[in-house]
C-alpha cells in the first residue's frame, strides 16, 4: 500500500474523514560544500523521497498529530509553553510557532504524516518535515507568507525548537525544489537560479557509509576560523572581500606567507569550490555530464586533501568509483562520514553498486546503504 493511502486510512480511522494531502522532499547537494558560511554558492535539488501529511483544521486550539512511522500520536496547544517533549513533534510545533511569530494565523488541526527519507543519512528528513508543515499551514490558513520565509520558518524551527544551528540550504531546497532542476543559491545575496538537470543515460546514487566520526563539530569550528583568518588577510589588500568566496585565487597566493599553511589550504579549497559550482552550471547548460562528474571528483579531492573533512570510508568509496570509471563521485555534506553522491552511467550501475557493497563490507565489516535519487518537486499540495 502506498504512503498516501496508508496516511489517509489512518487519518480516517482517527478523525473520521479524509485529510488534505501535502508533500515535501529531502534534498541532495550536487556540488558546493562548505561554501555557505563563506558566502559562496550551494547547488541543491529536491529528491523523490520526502514527507507526506494529511491535514484538516479541527476548529479547536489544539493540534493532534500522528507519526505513522513511529506509530505515535501527540497533542499540543499553540502557546510557547505548550512545547511537546517528543523530538519529532517539536518539528511540527516549531513550525506552528514560527508561523505565528511571523504574523501568520495557526489554529488547531489534525494531522497524520509519514516519510521515506532515511533519517540522519544527510538527505535532510528534518527539512522535509518542516517544509511540508510550513507549506501546508501557509496554504490552509491562507497566510500568504512568501517561499523564502517558509524556508526560514523551517530553519528557525531547527534553531529554536530542535537545537540544530543549521544554514538555510536544506529548507530552501525542500521548498523551492522542482522536478529536473537544481538550484544555485548564492549564500551571500540569497539570489538563486534554476539549472536543468536531466542526466539521461546516468543515475544519481548515494552510498551511505553509515559512519559518523565524532570530531565533526570542533573540526567544523576550526575550518570556519581558518576561512575567516584567510579572508581577513586578503581583505588587507582587497577591502572588497567580505567573505572568502569574494576572493580571487591569485589574491590568496599573495598572502600565502602571512597565514598558516593550514589556513591557506582550507581557503584554496573554498575558492576552488566556488568556481567549480559555476563550472558545473555551465556544463549543465551544455548537457555535459562528464564535466559535471569530473568536477565532483575535484571536490572530493579538495574536501579530502585540502579541507580535510573526508574519512577513510568515504575515500575508499570515492577511490573505488574512480577505479571503476564512474562519471562523478564525492563526499556529500559536511564530511567525517555520511554519503558519497555518485553520477553513474546506466550500464555501469549494477556492477558499481555490487562492487561497492562487497568491497566496502569486506574492508569495514558492515554493508553501506544505497539510495537512488531523482531530482523532483519540493513542497506542494497533492
Ligand atoms: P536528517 O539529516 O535526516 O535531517 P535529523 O536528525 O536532522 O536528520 O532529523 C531527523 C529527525 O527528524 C528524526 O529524528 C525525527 O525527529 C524527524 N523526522 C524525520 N522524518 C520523520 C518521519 N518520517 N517521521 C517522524 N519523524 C521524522
Ligand atoms: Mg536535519
Amino acid at each position: 500500500m502506498n504512503m498516501q493511502t496508508r496516511i489517509q486510512e489512518k487519518f480516517r480511522a482517527l478523525f473520521g474523514e479524509d485529510g488534505i494531502l501535502y508533500a515535501s522532499a529531502g534534498r541532495i547537494n550536487l556540488i558546493g560544500e562548505h561554501t555557505d558560511y563563506n558566502g559562496g554558492y550551494v547547488f541543491p535539488g529536491a529528491i523523490d523521497c520526502g514527507i507526506v501529511a494529511a491535514i484538516r483544521l479541527n476548529g479547536t486550539d489544539k493540534v493532534n498529530v500522528c507519526s505513522l512511522d513511529y506509530d505515535e500520536c501527540c497533542s499540543f496547544g499553540l502557546r510557547e509553553e505548550d512545547a511537546p517533549e517528543k523530538a519529532w513533534a517539536r518539528y511540527v510545533f516549531g513550525v506552528c510557532r514560527e508561523t505565528l511569530k511571523r504574523g501568520g494565523k495557526v489554529e488547531g488541526f489534525n494531522a497524520v504524516f509519514a516519510g521515506d527519507v532515511p533519517l540522519g543519512a544527510g538527505l535532510s528528513s528534518s527539512a522535509a518535515l518542516e517544509s511540508c508543515f510550513a507549506f501546508a499551514l501557509n496554504d490552509l490558513f491562507a497566510n500568504g507568507i512568501d517561499k523564502f520565509e517558509l524556508a526560514r520558518i523551517g530553519q528557525s524551527t531547527e534553531h529554536n525548537y530542535c537545537g540544530v544551528k543549521c544554514g538555510i540550504m536544506d529548507q530552501f531546497a525542500s521548498i523551492f525544489g522542482q522536478e529536473g532542476k537544481l538550484i544555485r543559491l548564492n549564500c551571500k545575496t540569497m539570489e538563486y537560479k534554476y539549472f536543468p538537470f536531466h542526466p539521461e543515460g546516468y543515475r544519481l546514487v548515494l552510498i551511505d557509509s553509515c559512519v559518523k566520526h565524532e570530531l565533526a563539530s570542533s573540526a567544523y569550528n576550526r575550518r570556519r576560523a581558518s576561512c575567516e583568518n584567510a579572508a581577513a588577510a586578503i581583505r588587507k589588500n582587497h577591502p572588497e572581500v567580505e567573505f572568502l568566496s569574494d576572493a580571487k585565487r591569485v589574491w590568496l597566493d599573495e598572502v600565502r606567507a602571512d597565514i598558516p599553511e593550514e589556513d591557506f589550504l582550507r581557503a584554496e579549497y573554498v575558492i576552488g569550490e566556488v568556481q567549480r559550482v559555476l563550472d558545473v552550471c555551465d556544463a549543465l547548460e551544455r548537457g555535459d555530464y562528464e564535466t559535471v562528474g569530473e568536477m565532483m571528483y575535484q571536490t572530493h579531492f579538495g574536501m579530502s586533501r585540502l579541507y580535510e573533512v573526508s574519512c577513510e570510508e568515504l575515500d575508499f568509496l570515492n577511490k573505488l568509483a574512480r577505479k571503476m570509471d564512474v562519471t562523478g563521485s564525492r563526499v556529500m555534506g559536511g564530511g567525517f562520514g555520511g554519503c558519497t553522491i555518485n553520477l553513474v552511467r546506466n550500464e555501469l550501475y549494477d556492477s558499481f553498486i555490487a562492487a561497492a557493497k562487497k568491497e566496502f563490507e569486506a574492508r569495514f565489516g558492515h554493508a553501506p546503504k544505497v539510495y537512488d535519487v531523482v531530482i523532483s518537486d519540493g513542497a506542494r499540495r497533492l
